[in-house]
């Protein structure tokens, strides 16, 4: 058995996180180092490594990702103004290999502000 990812061990709660929701397929908590004012990671329960990684069988599970990922950021206070981002691989950024989306907003955020 691989060992578990480190948001495996955050839904798990075996690592402390600020966990500002939660349903039977996903998790979402707050970045520990925020690159915006508003900074959440939307994270599958499921470790699907990089985006790539998802099959036809995570079909469902990606578009709930997305639906959870509007109304987490509409409970987060930003509005319509968030970015969704995915970073996919180590050359794009990617550290922690078990797919999550960031949130990125701010009311009044700008490009240079958040750094992507
Ligand atoms: P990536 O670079 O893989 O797209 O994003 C990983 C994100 O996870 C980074 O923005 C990083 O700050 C965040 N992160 C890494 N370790 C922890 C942690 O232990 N707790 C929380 N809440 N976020 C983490």
């Amino acid at each position: 058995m691989s060992e578990p990812t480190l948001f495996t061990r955050i839904i798990n709660r075996d690592i402390p996180a600020d966990i500002v929701y939660e349903d039977d397929h996903c998790i979402a908590i707050k970045d520990i180092a925020p690159k915006a004012p508003v900074h959440l990671l939307v994270i599958p329960k499921k470790p699907i490594p990089r985006l790539v990684d998802a099959a036809e069988e995570d079909k469902a599970l990606l578009g709930h990702l997305m639906l959870a990922a509007g109304e987490i950021a509409r409970q987060s206070g930003v509005g319509d103004a968030f970015r969704l981002i995915a970073n996919n691989g180590a050359d794009a950024g990617q550290t922690v290999f078990h797919l999550h989306f960031h949130i990125l907003g701010d009311k009044q955020f700008s490009e240079a502000q958040l750094g992507f």
